[in-house]
């Protein structure tokens, strides 16, 4: 397994510091964001220990992708939210700043201040074909 520094949700996960947590299985945990985007914004993490998606094992991805959507709607349900984000970070330059792999469930409400800045760009034909044959061949070799 990757080497990291320990984080503080090593420590919720150790029983160091408290969290208010929702959710826990064998593999997983969820808890209240303490700095939410809105009511009831919410962490998933896994328990393996991992700064990036990428390093996941597929034993604890499948965990994770698992319990998701069931705490989507269970966030979902308990605060009225109608839409929400799923936002998982990897990299400083991602606006990571805990490395430990989490999904950020954030509900959304109309009106509410949380803002995600989306300037798309535009895909030629060459640059299409060539970037999805890279990551079709990257794909390949994969275990
Ligand atoms: P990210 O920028 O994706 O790494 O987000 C890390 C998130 O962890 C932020 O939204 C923080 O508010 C949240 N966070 C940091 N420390 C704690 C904590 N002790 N309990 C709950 N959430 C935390």
């Amino acid at each position: 397994m990757p080497e990291r520094e320990p984080t503080i949700f090593d420590r919720i996960l150790d029983g160091t510091i408290p969290c208010y947590r929702v959710y826990e299985d064998d593999h997983v945990l969820a808890f209240l964001d303490i700095g939410p985007l809105s009511l009831g914004h919410t962490l998933v993490i896994p328990k393996e220990r991992v700064a990036q998606l990428h390093e996941l094992s597929d034993d604890a991805a499948a965990a994770l992708g698992r319990v998701l959507p069931r705490l989507c709607r269970a966030v979902m349900h308990a605060t009225g939210a109608t839409a929400y984000n799923v936002l998982q970070n990897n990299g400083s330059a991602a606006h990571q700043a805990v490395r430990h792999v989490h999904f950020h469930i954030i509900p959304r409400f109309e009106g509410s201040g949380f803002q995600i800045s989306w300037e798309p760009g535009s895909l030629d034909e060459a640059t299409a074909h060539e970037i999805a044959g890279k990551i079709r061949r990257a794909v390949s070799h994969e275990p």
